[in-house]
């Protein structure tokens, strides 16, 4: 029996902060959600995000997300490597491979903001989630029953609730993990992401849903949208030193794109915007009865698409734990265990892998490029090989490895 008293804060409402509020209340917890944006501009969001890899979309089954998103989303079973100088596709790997390890054996390009836009509606309609938007969470203090956290309500005026258990998941920037001094520890990339959304089929030229395209000066990502109008995503690296006003002018934009894919036709940008990336992982993840998820506890580069999906499988891991501890079942220590799984994925899986794909991309030695995608090409042609590296590439293995951790 879970009492009302046992309130769980959980600071943002973002894909992370929604699924743990949703896993949360579904079990007969009492959630308030702190969400700095409102009605009015919730949906001006970038899109960011947008693979949802197979143990994901189990973990969106459960809480009833899924069914909502599939329609909204592609069904892409199969991506590709591609070596851009070449033009050549490298390898091409088919999910199906996982088809006795998931219920899902595809990914679900479907974006961060739709995912938030669903996620917040059944929020909104669950009678155990106090759901405060317009609300920017400043601090939050401890005493011996829980923590108490101040916010600025829509009114202006400063407001505060009472909790069991605080959980910072308003993204990289978190205030939690700053109020409790915890080291965000690793790098930042020294080039930047240009990120340009163009309505053009690229399936017409040979490419997957989901693209990863090596070159040693110029490699890219090229990722297909569910309209409408349907779109495509291009990344390109930029170096921090280059004008980044006229990097974005509509012309340079062109320019980049008929460089990737020569047309001789002006594309139909749809957007863009330009993004530092970092590696970074929270040198704790919890401080009593303060616990950090998603992107305030660990943040890594794109490429591998799984920044979004390992902080959702740390709402699920810390929702069923924040369950058993609240019902009686299990002590508080089994929080630790949630450090020790969620920061083992973070360094070992997430950062390590994210890491090496984009070592992979923009590997100039052409001695090792030739190794490297004649291992590609030999891992997609073995079953078994392919199997394996799937399981890793969709962070599967990292959710088996995690449940053996003590
Ligand atoms: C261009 C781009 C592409 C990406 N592509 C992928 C991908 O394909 N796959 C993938 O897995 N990951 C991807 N990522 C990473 C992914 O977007 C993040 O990992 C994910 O959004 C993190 O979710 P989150 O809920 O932890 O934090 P966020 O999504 O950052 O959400 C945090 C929420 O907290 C709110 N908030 C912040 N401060 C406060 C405050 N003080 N008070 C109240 N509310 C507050 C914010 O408004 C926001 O709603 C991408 C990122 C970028 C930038």
């Amino acid at each position: 029996m879970i009492r009302p008293s046992q309130r769980i804060i959980v600071i943002g409402a973002g894909p992370v902060g929604l699924c743990l509020s949703l896993a949360l209340a579904q079990e007969g917890v009492s959630v308030t959600l702190i969400e700095a944006l409102g009605d009015d501009n919730f949906l001006e969001q970038v899109p960011r995000a947008g693979t949802n890899h197979p143990a994901t979309l189990e973990m969106y089954d459960r809480v009833g997300l899924y069914r909502r998103l599939e329609p909204r989303g592609i069904v892409a079973p199969v991506f590709h490597y591609w070596d851009r100088a070449a033009n050549e596709l490298i390898a091409a790997f088919d999910h199906i491979h996982l088809k006795d390890d998931t219920r899902f054996p595809y990914v679900l390009q479907c974006e961060r903001i739709k995912i938030v836009e669903e996620a917040l509606q059944m929020a909104k309609a669950h009678p155990d989630i106090d759901l405060r938007l317009s609300s920017t969470f400043t601090h939050f203090e401890r005493n011996d029953s829980g923590i108490v956290a101040y916010f600025v309500n829509p009114a202006g005026e400063i407001e505060n609730i009472a909790g069991a258990y605080i959980v910072g998941a308003e993204g990289a920037r978190s205030i939690v993990r700053k109020d409790l001094d915890i080291a965000f520890e690793g790098f930042t990339y020294s080039d930047l992401t240009l990120n340009i959304e163009v309505a053009y089929d690229f399936r017409r030229h040979g490419y997957a849903e989901r693209n990863y395209i090596s070159d040693p000066t110029e490699w890219s990502n090229l990722f297909h949208w569910k309209g409408p109008p349907d779109r495509w995503r291009v990344h390109f690296p930029v170096e921090s030193s280059e004008d980044q006003e006229a990097i974005c002018r509509p012309e340079a934009l062109q320019a980049r794109l008929q460089g990737f894919l020569p047309t001789g036709r002006d594309f139909d940008i749809v957007g863009s915007n330009l993004y530092a990336v970092h590696q970074r992982v929270a040198k704790k993840f919890r401080v009593g009865r303060a616990i950090l998820a998603g992107d305030a506890a660990h943040v890594n580069s794109p490429i591998g698409a799984m920044g979004m999906n390992s902080g959702v499988h740390d709402a699920f891991n810390l929702a069923d734990k924040l369950v058993k501890i609240l019902r009686g079942e299990q002590d508080e220590d089994i929080l630790d265990r949630y450090e020790r799984q969620r920061r083992h994925v973070a360094i070992q899986h997430t950062q390590a892998q994210t890491i090496r794909n984009k070592r992979l991309l923009t590997e100039k030695d052409p001695a090792v490029r030739k190794r490297n995608k004649d291992e590609l090409r030999r891992t997609a042609e073995d079953p078994a090989r392919a199997r394996a590296f799937l399981l890793r590439a969709s962070l599967i293995e990292s959710l088996h490895e995690a449940e053996r951790i003590a």
